[in-house]
This record gives structure tokens, C-alpha cells and sequence, in this order.
């Protein structure tokens, strides 16, 4: 698609299935032309003769005879997101009739879009450097409240401008040395040894610290996994399909039905977790059931990778003793506690009680649905508001080609500062060192999806005139 630029391409941009409003999006130097072939606006000129950054109602011809109340969007380039001219046609969402219109502006000479067409123009075009490519991809994927945030931080351009600045301070100074090399017989002015120490020291410095301090945008992807345990028949199947809405699990009477582990998908407001049923990890085991055995270390293993554990005891079943029974939490995951069943004791300070003594637990009844909005607001606290998830609120989230790039820049920094050797007023190896620096620039220029030597050159040339 890179080659194909001068296409105009089309898409439809509104998400799929039905929907109040589709939206087919244009880009290119006929769009305009050949919306204009489908769009005719109520009132004033045609379509082709509207200016960038308009907005027409008009109807839009289906096929012969059959028309639409549809809005036409013209964004003329370079003042678009595409740097080309832009239509976007607005009508109501109805998948075939996107599809008709789709086909006859194709017929007309537009080319279908590839994924993330609209956006690669946008990024060849000079408009937005990779990062924030990433960060269009990102958004879309989003599925919690801490992905957006990182999601949009990428997309506003956060981290293309952290590697912007860390270029800027080593094309200074590429631009020194590469001159220090290219006058090699002429004394340097300044005393570069010293300087470029400094800088290199600095970037190392500040690299280093992003990188410890960032977050792992990958870690933001997967989902929280709560885990559900407890003795057979405290009622984690029943929960689980209440709180999900589905039957994945199969609640019964007899002790021990679920053995497998079971998940399901519950959004909650901050995003979506992960929710696991393991078999009773305090189920007895007779010595020679291997499916007995085979669950229960399935459920350890699943239990040991949790975000959270939620421990379920029966309410009406001797509940104290039966957290007691569970011994300590694998792994050391954080914990919540419901004592289930709570149709089987009437509210009231008794139960309240037992609740404290239970280590502050939820009372909910799978049955009746009570106290579970209290739970899901308590789940959604403990994964997405109080957990680590919520640094990504002020932390930048890398993915795992940002960390690439910017560790391969630490150690070329790293690597050019070690070159300059011991006395700074003079610098041991000083290709060696500009041919690290330069290194260290590839690095935060793959990061931005960019090329450097021009830039470098165009520094040298800016900081010397020519004829001295
Ligand atoms: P699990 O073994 O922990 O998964 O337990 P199940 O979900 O299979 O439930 C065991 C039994 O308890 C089933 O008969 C459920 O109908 C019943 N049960 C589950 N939750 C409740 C509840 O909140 N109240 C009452 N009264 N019964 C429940």
C-alpha cells in the first residue's frame, strides 16, 4: 500500500454491523470527484466545488430512482488527516446499503483501503511520526480504562516527543564530532571531550530512567485474571454465570462437578477481567483419583497467576472454618472474600459479624443477585482503580519495539560515552564515538519511523558556513 499513495481509496470507517450512522471515508486527489458523483447537496454548488473543512446535507443515489438523506465531509488536503483530499459520506448504518455505495465509487476508480490505510498516508505523508501510528492501532484495541490511557498517550505523540528531544540532544552533538572528523587538522573550538561526556552522560541518564520507570504496554493488554476458589459447592459456578450472564459453569448439588477451569469474560467499568472457576482447591482428593488430582493442580497453577483471588465460603456452612481450610493464597496474589449464600441469613448484625470476622467479606447471593453490584464495584476498584494497572494514569506504557529501540540507544550511548575515555578534555577515539552517537540516532529514528543522516547533515551545514 506504501507504493499505492496516489490511489483514492475507500472504506467504510463506521464500526461494523448495523448502526444510526455509516460512514464511508475517501481519500485521495479524485475523492471529492467521485463522492460527487453519489452526493448531491440539497442547496448551493455541487460537491466539487466545496471548500476544505464543510460540512453539505444533500441525499446520496443508492441505484437508479433511490436516494438517501445523507451529510458529505470534505476536508481538502494538506489541512486533512491524510494530507489529501478527504470526503467522509455520513448516511444511516445499514451494512448492504455501505456496501452498494461502497462497490459503485469502486466502480468509479476508487481502490478498497487496506488496514490502516488512511492512517499510513497520514504517517508517509509527514503528519504523525510511528509512535503515534501505534497509538491509532492502540486505541482501537483498547479494552480498559488504563489500555486507552496509554493508548492515547502514545496517539497525542507523548513518546515521539521524548525520543524527538533525546535526538535533539545527540544530533548537537553528532553534528559536533562528525565536523571534529571531517576538520580533523583544524582545532575544535570548543572543548568537545568535555561536552560531549556531558551529554552523553545526561541522555544515558534520562534513558535509563524511562525505561525503569515505564510501564509494559503489553501487560496492560492482557486482561486481569480473577480467580474463583473455595470448597466445592460455596456456589463459584453459580457466580460465575450470574456475574457473566452466561452458563459456562454447570452449578449442581453434588460436590465437586466443576472440574475443569472454567473462564469467563465480566466488563466492568475500569475493563474487562478474566473470570476462572477452578475445581474446589480444598477439595479432598482420594490417593488414586487422577481427575481429582489433575484439577486441583490445574487450579493451583490457575489460582498461582491470579491478579486476585476471590475466596468463596458458604455463608451457611460453617464459614470461618472453611477459609481457615484453604490455607494460604499461591503466589501471593491479592485476595477478596464473599461468603455466599447470603439468602440463607437475614440481614443484620449477625451476619455483619461474621462478615467482619471473616476478614471483611462481602455477603452475596448468587441466587438472588444480592450484593453483587457491591462486588463488581469492589472488583473493578481492586483491578483497574487501586492496583498498579493504575500508574499507567501518569506512566508512559512501551511497547515492547519501543523498548527495543530505546535500550539499543542506552547502550549505544552507553557504549559512546566509554569510547571518549578517561581525560574528557580530549577524546580517545572520536569516529568511534560519532559512530556510536549515530547509532544511538538510528535507534530513536527506527522508534520514530524515520531516517537520520540528512538530518544530521543538514545540523553540520547549519552550524558551519561554507568558505571558512
Ligand atoms: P461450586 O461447586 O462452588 O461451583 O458451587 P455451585 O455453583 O455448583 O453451587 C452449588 C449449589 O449451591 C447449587 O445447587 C447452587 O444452586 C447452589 N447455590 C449457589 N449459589 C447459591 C446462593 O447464592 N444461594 C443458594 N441458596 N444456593 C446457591
Amino acid at each position: 500500500m506504501y507504493d499505492r499513495i496516489q490511489d483514492t481509496i475507500v472504506a467504510v470507517s463506521s464500526p461494523p454491523g448495523a448502526s444510526a450512522r455509516g460512514i464511508l471515508r475517501l481519500s485521495g486527489s479524485r475523492a471529492v470527484e467521485l463522492a460527487g458523483g453519489l452526493f448531491r447537496p440539497h442547496e448551493g454548488p455541487p460537491l466539487s466545488a466545496a471548500p476544505g473543512h464543510t460540512r453539505l446535507f444533500g441525499e446520496l443515489s443508492i441505484e437508479a430512482g433511490a436516494t438517501l438523506p445523507a451529510e458529505a465531509y470534505v476536508f481538502r488536503g494538506p489541512a486533512s488527516y491524510t494530507r489529501q483530499d478527504i470526503v467522509e459520506l455520513h448516511t444511516v448504518g445499514s451494512p448492504a446499503i455501505l456496501a452498494v455505495l461502497s462497490d459503485r465509487l469502486v466502480a468509479a476508480g476508487a481502490r478498497p483501503a487496506e488496514p490502516g490505510e488512511f492512517t499510513a498516508r497520514a504517517f508517509l505523508a509527514g503528519a504523525m511520526d510511528l509512535t503515534r501510528v501505534e497509538g491509532v492501532a492502540a486505541v482501537i484495541h483498547a479494552h480498559s480504562d488504563a489500555q486507552l490511557r496509554a493508548a492515547r498517550s502514545l496517539l497525542e505523540g507523548r513518546l515521539g516527543r521524548i525520543a524527538a528531544g533525546f535526538r535533539e540532544r545527540l544530533s548537537e552533538l553528532s553534528a559536533a564530532l562528525e565536523a571534529a572528523i571531517d576538520f580533523a587538522d583544524e582545532p575544535v573550538d570548543a572543548p568537545l571531550g568535555r561536552d560531549a561526556a556531558a551529554v552523553l552522560e545526561g541522555v544515558e541518564r534520562d534513558l535509563r530512567q524511562l525505561l525503569g520507570e515505564a510501564i509494559d504496554a503489553e501487560r496492560l493488554d492482557a486482561r486481569p485474571r480473577v480467580v474463583l476458589t473455595g470448597p466445592p459447592n460455596a456456589g463459584k459456578s453459580s457466580l460465575l454465570n450470574r456475574l457473566t450472564g452466561q452458563d459456562r459453569a454447570i452449578p449442581s448439588d453434588r460436590a465437586g462437578t466443576t472440574r475443569d477451569v472454567l473462564t469467563a469474560v465480566l466488563a466492568l467499568p475500569g475493563g474487562e477481567v478474566v473470570l476462572c472457576d477452578t475445581a474446589g482447591l480444598a477439595e479432598a482428593e482420594a490417593p488414586d483419583d487422577e481427575p481429582a488430582r489433575l484439577a486441583r493442580q490445574a487450579a493451583l497453577a490457575c489460582a498461582a497467576s491470579a491478579d486476585l483471588v476471590v475466596r468463596v465460603a458458604d455463608i451457611s456452612e460453617r464459614p470461618l472454618e472453611a477459609l481457615a481450610a484453604m490455607g494460604p493464597t499461591p503466589g501471593g496474589a491479592r485476595v477478596l472474600i464473599l461468603l455466599n449464600k447470603s439468602d440463607r441469613m437475614p440481614c443484620g448484625a449477625e451476619r455483619d459479624a461474621l462478615c467482619a470476622r471473616a476478614g471483611g467479606a462481602l455477603a452475596v447471593s448468587a441466587r438472588t443477585g444480592e450484593g453483587l453490584d457491591r462486588l463488581r464495584a469492589r472488583l473493578d476498584a481492586v483491578l483497574f482503580r487501586e492496583g498498579a494497572e493504575g500508574d499507567a494514569r501518569d506512566g508512559l506504557a512501551l511497547y515492547a519495539r519501543h523498548r527495543r529501540a530505546l535500550a539499543d540507544a542506552t547502550d549505544a550511548v552507553c557504549r559512546a560515552r566509554e569510547a571518549i575515555g578517561p581525560d574528557r578534555t580530549e577524546i580517545r577515539d572520536v569516529e568511534l564515538v560519532a559512530l556510536e552517537v549515530r547509532e544511538a540516532l538510528r535507534s530513536l529514528s527506527l522508534l520514530l519511523g524515520e531516517v537520520t543522516t540528512e538530518d544530521i547533515l543538514g545540523r553540520i551545514f547549519a552550524r558551519f558556513c561554507i568558505g571558512k
